[in-house]
C-alpha cells in the first residue's frame, strides 16, 4: 500500500496529480531523492519551464528560484547563448562516439581556468568523477583508505555513502544497505574544520590512506565555510604523508571564483572533481589535476575507467558556452557578489529585527538560513537545527512562490539572473514568514 499523500496547497493540484501517478512507476515518485520534498512535509513540485531567476510549475505558478538545479544555473535559466549553442551542436549531431574538436577546447579552458588541473578527463556526472578520481589516488599510491568529512557529500559511489557524524561512522557503517562493509571500511570520517580529527586518523592508519577528499565549501550540510587554515591544513598532511588531496569542486568550481574555491582559499589539490556549471545545466562531470598522476588513467596508463557519452558534444556546448561567458565578462563575479551580499544583509537584518534563532551562512553565491542560535561549522552543528521550523518555513516561502531546496541540508544558489525586485520580494517574504511563525 503505498502512504497516504499530503496535500497541503490547493494549488498544486497537477503536481499532486502527476506525483500520484509517478509513485507507482519511480522510487519514491522521483528520480533523486532530495526532490521528494519528504524532510518538509509536502509532495514534489512537479516543474514545466523557467527562465533566468524564475521556474514554473505544471500548475502555472511562478517562483523565484534558488536551487538553481542544485548549482549548474549560475547565468540564470534558458541563457539565449547558451541555448543556442546547445542547437546549433545538435543539428550537427547529438554523439558520435568519437572524439571533437570541442572536447579539446574544453579541456584547455578547464586547466586555463583552473592552474592546479593540468590534465583532465571528462565524465558524465558529479558521481563519477569522485568516484574516478578516488579509483586514480588507490591507483597511483597503491593504498586504499579513502578520508571524507562528515557531512559532506561527494556523490553515491560505495566508498562515499559512509555514515557521517555517529560514533560507528569511523569504523565505516555503511548509509546504505548494498554497500559492502569491506568497501565501506575503507573509509574514515573525519570532522569538517578540524585538524586534529584529520591527524589522529592519519596517525591511527599510517601508511595506509590513499586521498583525502573535501567540499572545500561545504554544500551538503547546507552552506559551511572552511575555517581559516582548514583547507591550507589538508594540504600541509597530505604533503607530508604522500597522500593524494582531492578537492571536491562539483558545487563550488566557477562558482565562487573563476579558479573555483582554489582560487578563493589561495590552495592547490592534486586532483579536482567538476560537475554541475561545466555542463551548462546539461550532465557533466570532469577529474583532473597533476600531470603525473592523470597519466596513469587509460589509455595513457593502466587505471581504467571509460564511457559511451563522456565528452558528449551537446553537453560539452552548454557548458564551454556557460564557461565561456563567465570567463569573458570580467565583471561577472563582482555582480553576483553584490546580489548575494543584497540578499544576505536583508535576510540577516530580518532575522534579527524579529530575534528569530537563526543564523545565515553565506560563501558568495551559496548560502543557508540555519534555524539555530548557535554557529555552524560542520555536521554536528548543523544537526542541531529546528528541523520542524525550517520545514514550517519553507513550505510558506513555497506558497508565497520562492523555491528554496527542501532541506536544511543543502545550499542555495544565486544566479546572475536574479534582479534586485527577486531579492526584495524575497527579503520581504521572509520577513513575512519569519513575522507568522513567532507570532
Ligand atoms: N560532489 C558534490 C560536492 C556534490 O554536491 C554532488 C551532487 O550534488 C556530487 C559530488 C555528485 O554529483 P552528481 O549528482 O552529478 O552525481
Amino acid at each position: 500500500m503505498l502512504p497516504k499523500l499530503i496535500t497541503l496547497s490547493v494549488l498544486t493540484r497537477k503536481s499532486d496529480e502527476l506525483f500520484e501517478r509517478a509513485r507507482r512507476r519511480i522510487p519514491g515518485g522521483v528520480n533523486s531523492p532530495v526532490r521528494a520534498f519528504k524532510s518538509v512535509g509536502r509532495n514534489p513540485l512537479f516543474l514545466s519551464r523557467a527562465s533566468g531567476s524564475k521556474v514554473w510549475d505544471v500548475d502555472g505558478n511562478e517562483y523565484i528560484d534558488y536551487v538553481g538545479s542544485w548549482g549548474p544555473m549560475i547565468l540564470g535559466h534558458t541563457h539565449p547563448k547558451v541555448l543556442e549553442a546547445i542547437r546549433k551542436t545538435a543539428e550537427r549531431g547529438t554523439s558520435f562516439g568519437a572524439s571533437t574538436e570541442l572536447e579539446v577546447k574544453m579541456a584547455e579552458m578547464i586547466c586555463h581556468l583552473m592552474p592546479s588541473v593540468e590534465m583532465v578527463r571528462m565524465v558524465n556526472s558529479g558521481t563519477e568523477a569522485t568516484m574516478s578520481a578516488l579509483r586514480l589516488a588507490r591507483a597511483y599510491t597503491g593504498k586504499e583508505k579513502v578520508i571524507k568529512f562528515a557531512g559532506c557529500y561527494h556523490g553515491h559511489a560505495d566508498s562515499f555513502l559512509i555514515k557521517a557524524g555517529s560514533g560507528a561512522s569511523t569504523l565505516g557503517i555503511p548509509d546504505s544497505p548494498g554497500v559492502p562493509q569491506a568497501v565501506a571500511s575503507s573509509t574514515l570520517n573525519a570532522r569538517y574544520n578540524d585538524l586534529d580529527s584529520v591527524g589522529s586518523l592519519v596517525s591511527q592508519h599510517e601508511s595506509q590512506i590513499a586521498a583525502i577528499i573535501v567540499e572545500p565549501v561545504a554544500g551538503n550540510m547546507g552552506c559551511v565555510a572552511p575555517k581559516p587554515g582548514f583547507l591550507q591544513g589538508l594540504r600541509e598532511i597530505c604533503t607530508r604523508e604522500g597522500i593524494v588531496f582531492i578537492v571536491d569542486e562539483i558545487i563550488t568550481g566557477f562558482r565562487l571564483a573563476r579558479g573555483g574555491a582554489q582560487e578563493l582559499y589561495a590552495v592547490h589539490a592534486d586532483l579536482t572533481t567538476l560537475g554541475k556549471i561545466i555542463g551548462g545545466g546539461l550532465p557533466v562531470g570532469a577529474y583532473g589535476g597533476r600531470l603525473d598522476i592523470m597519466e596513469m588513467v587509460a589509455p595513457s596508463g593502466p587505471m581504467y575507467q571509460a564511457g559511451t557519452l563522456s565528452g558528449n558534444p551537446v553537453a560539452l556546448a552548454a557548458g564551454y558556452e556557460t564557461l565561456s561567458l563567465i570567463s569573458e565578462d570580467k565583471g561577472f563575479y563582482t555582480r553576483l557578489e553584490k546580489k548575494s551580499q543584497l540578499l544576505a544583509d536583508g535576510i540577516t537584518s530580518v532575522v534579527k529585527e524579529l530575534q528569530t534563532p537563526a543564523i545565515l551562512n553565506r560563501v558568495g553565491s551559496m548560502f543557508t538560513l540555519f534555524f539555530t542560535d548557535k554557529d555552524v561549522n560542520d555536521y554536528d552543528s548543523a544537526k542541531q537545527c529546528d528541523m520542524g521550523l525550517f520545514a514550517s518555513c519553507y513550505r510558506a516561502m513555497l506558497e508565497k512562490r520562492i523555491f528554496l531546496p527542501p532541506s536544511q541540508f543543502e545550499t542555495a544558489f544565486i544566479s546572475t539572473a536574479h534582479t534586485d525586485s527577486d531579492i526584495e520580494q524575497t527579503v520581504q517574504t521572509v520577513r513575512q514568514t519569519l513575522r507568522t511563525i513567532s507570532s
